[in-house]
């Protein structure tokens, strides 16, 4: 069998709230295989985003195993973590973080950069990925002269920029409408399989998480 893009093993985590301990995540068990779409369903305040940010390497302070792509995070130095979400992770969050100085194209040149990339692929591959978004005329917008759903768009062809093997999504649809909502996820499952990625898509939508590979339901802290 392919190693998996994510295996996660006894991951726990707990926060201080005036002086109450709260146990988040309890030991959640988990792997995403290679170009699989993954849902990660629960309520609000359920611990999604607390564990898509222990995934992500944005967050320490957690207990147990997370392995991306064969790379333990607890043997990562910060170089190490920096390295790993720059060539294994691509971001979608619920509200875009786009540069708002940049057009949508830079927003997704930018990555591509960081990476190494020349100005002319990335150029081309911004492009080529906005355009499959139904964003070719929007090249040059700034995300000001966008709307929810094209913003959310770009968002995704940033985090698909530099061929993530995981994209790591929290409710990235949690901001637009209904109509404009399944619009835009089903463009992302259709790109990200498109560019044989894999997802875990954090969501507390239940008909938007059927849409998935596969359903994972994180409940008292465990995934049940
Ligand atoms: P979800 O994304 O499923 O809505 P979260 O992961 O954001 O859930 O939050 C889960 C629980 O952890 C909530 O009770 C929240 O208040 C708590 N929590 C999350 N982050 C912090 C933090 N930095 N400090 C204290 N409590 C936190
Ligand atoms: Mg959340």
């Amino acid at each position: 069998m392919s190693v998996p893009v994510l295996a996660v093993s006894g991951l726990a985590r707990s926060f201080e709230q005036g002086g109450v301990r709260i146990d988040v995540l309890r030991g959640v068990d988990m792997t995403v295989g290679q170009g699989e779409i993954v849902a990660l369903l629960g309520p609000s305040g359920s611990g999604k985003s607390t564990l898509l940010q222990a995934v992500g390497l944005l967050e320490g302070g957690f207990e147990g195993s997370i392995r991306i792509a064969g790379a333990e995070a607890a043997e990562l130095d910060s170089d190490g973590r920096t390295r790993v979400r720059r060539e294994s992770l691509g971001f979608v969050y619920q509200f875009h973080h786009l540069l708002p100085d940049f057009s949508a194209a830079e927003n997704v040149v930018l990555p591509q950069m960081i990476r190494g990339a020349d100005r002319a692929t990335a150029d081309a591959r911004a492009e080529a990925l906005l355009t499959a978004l139904g964003l070719g005329h929007r090249l040059t917008h700034r995300p000001s002269q966008l709307s929810g759903g094209e913003q959310q768009r770009v968002a995704v062809a940033r985090a698909l920029a530099n061929q993530p093997a995981l994209v790591l999504a929290d409710e990235p649809t949690g901001n637009l409408d209904e109509a404009t909502a399944d619009v835009v996820l089903a463009e992302f499952l259709r790109l990200v399989r498109g560019e044989g990625s894999a997802a875990l898509v954090a969501t507390h939508n239940e008909r938007l998480a059927q849409k998935m590979d596969r359903v994972v339901r994180l409940h008292e802290g465990t995934l049940g």
